[in-house]
């Protein structure tokens, strides 16, 4: 891996920049790409931000969201942005299939690539690497790196919104372990360069749908099973619970976490029916490791109390793989 100092070095001149992150972005993956590019525009580069996917709309009143370019609705576009690229960011994912098909031609691409991430288990495709799995998120990272350039005094409050944005979700509310004082320390220093958190709360959190509201109210009373021996909870949605509420594909985020807020639920899972796979999400509370289930029966990854997987089987098959998997783990989620 190479020295920080020559990446100094590259970025002494204006470059031609792209900043991607993972498919269906969420509010860490979209709030450290629009810190990062604001961050690079200021130095006088030409930053450009590639998603692979859309988006939820609770993400497109971030500054400097009108300048992103999305790969499935503009893959020439995109294709000609990376081609033309000297330098490429790579934020919050750790392989590249977690960009789908943008992955493959990231991959095969002879820019520099940067990893800026907090993600288990790296793939080594990048050149140079900040990489921290203790960060809360990586907006805090992003962060760091605007400090390590010795550019703290360039965080404007377009700046700090993306990255208290990132900190927020990631840390869910500030709430999970990683939330650390010096997280703390920083959301202190953003909110003294004035930026809004009452708002940016509002924004992320209370722009619902009736219809995205009734959803969850449906999720959690006709959807949400709870296997009390294992301190889990499941929920299954098929196509037609989404129809049923005309849900979009960001609209089920969030949807994961309400069975941990029963007492004594250590692991909560989701198994969701996507337009092209079956999607998982699990999150868990103390030692469950997350990460090496969804790794080893799901293709999937992330942290250790929250990650993804996908399977093949059908949602219903899937459910019935999870519980025969989880069964022999028992004794591991007894343990509080
Ligand atoms: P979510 O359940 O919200 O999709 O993902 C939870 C966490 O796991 C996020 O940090 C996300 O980036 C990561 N994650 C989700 N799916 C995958 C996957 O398929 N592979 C890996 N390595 N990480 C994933
Ligand atoms: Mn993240």
């Amino acid at each position: 891996m190479n020295d920080p100092a020559e990446l100094k070095e590259l970025l002494s001149v204006p470059r031609k920049i792209i900043i991607t992150t993972h498919q269906r972005p969420d509010g860490d993956a979209m709030g450290s790409s629009l810190a990062l590019y604001h961050y690079l525009s200021q130095k006088g580069h030409q930053p450009t931000v590639i998603s692979p996917t859309d988006y939820p709309d609770f993400l497109n009143w971030l500054p400097g969201n009108k300048t992103v370019v999305v790969y499935d609705k503009e893959p020439l576009k995109c294709k000609q942005l990376v081609e033309n690229a000297e330098v490429i960011f790579c934020l919050d994912f750790n392989k590249l299939y977690r960009l789908e098909e943008l992955g493959k031609i990231i991959g095969a691409s002879t820019a520099v690539k940067v990893l800026i991430d907090h993600h288990l288990d790296p793939d080594p495709f990048a050149d140079f690497q900040f990489w921290k799995t203790t960060a809360c998120s990586t907006a805090e990272l992003v962060y760091d790196f605007i400090v390590s350039f010795d550019d703290r005094q360039l965080v404007t409050k377009d700046i700090a919104t993306c990255i208290y944005t990132g900190i927020l979700t990631d840390t869910d509310r500030f709430r999970i372990p990683t939330t650390s004082p010096i997280v703390h320390r920083i959301a202190a220093e953003l909110l003294e360069l004035g930026i809004n958190h009452t708002q940016i709360y509002e924004e992320i959190y209370e722009t619902f749908t009736e219809n995205r509201l009734r959803f969850f109210g449906y999720c959690i009373r006709e959807r949400m099973e709870i296997i009390k021996d294992l301190n889990t909870g499941i929920i299954c949605l098929e196509t037609a619970d989404l129809k049923k509420f005309y849900i979009q594909s960001g609209d089920t985020e969030g949807v994961v976490n309400y069975p941990l807020w029963i007492k004594g639920i250590r692991l909560s899972v989701l198994i969701i029916q996507r337009p092209d796979e079956v999607k998982l999400s699990f999150r868990s509370k103390g030692a469950f490791d997350v990460n090496e289930l969804a790794n080893k029966n799901f293709s999937g990854g992330g942290h250790k109390n929250a990650a993804g997987g996908r399977s093949t089987l059908s949602v219903t098959d899937t459910r019935e793989k999870l519980i025969a998997i989880l069964a022999p783990l028992k004794n591991q989620l007894n343990q509080q």
